[in-house]
């Protein structure tokens, strides 16, 4: 005996009882179940919940969706981008000014007296040109150059 969730197309919901899968769909075939509610023959067999495979019909993760350079919010987003990366670097230009000592246009030779032990070790800052830079690079020493906005001279001291 087969106990079978039965609906029709009115959405009546119904037990039906068979002798098997197989008694079932000739009687369906024939049209000889009808809903008890309607009378109707439009019977199909409602899945119950446990051989409903939800797994297997829930949508998959969308693919991330490729940056279309014309969309507004993209534009957005890379100026977002930008403004992080300006702060950020900003906060390190920030940092370099709060842990070095300026010592302006002397600069150059300020590197070289360090660099000969002349003067004691300190991270320094300050202006060279391109020519003392080249020098203080052929003598071997470190020099790092640092673009700072207008607005990080004076006042910040
Ligand atoms: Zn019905």
């Amino acid at each position: 005996m087969k106990v079978l969730d039965l609906r029709c197309g009115s959405g009546h919901g119904f037990e039906g009882w068979f002798g098997s899968e197989d008694d079932f769909q000739s009687q369906l075939g024939a049209g000889r179940i009808e809903c008890p509610f309607c009378g109707q023959t439009d019977i199909h067999k409602r899945l119950s919940a446990p051989r409903l495979n939800l797994g297997a019909v829930a949508p998959a993760e969308p693919p991330a969706a490729a940056p279309a350079k014309s969309s507004p919010d993209t534009a957005m987003t890379t100026d977002a981008v930008r403004q992080q990366l300006q702060l950020a670097w900003l906060a390190a230009a920030r940092q370099v000014i709060a842990q070095t000592d300026d010592v302006g246009t002397r600069f150059a030779d300020e590197a070289r007296r360090m660099h000969y032990g002349e003067t004691p070790e300190r991270a320094i800052r300050g202006q060279a040109t391109r020519q003392q830079a080249e020098a203080l690079a052929e003598e071997g020493i470190p020099v790092a150059p640092l673009l700072l906005p207008a607005a990080f001279e004076g006042p910040l001291q």
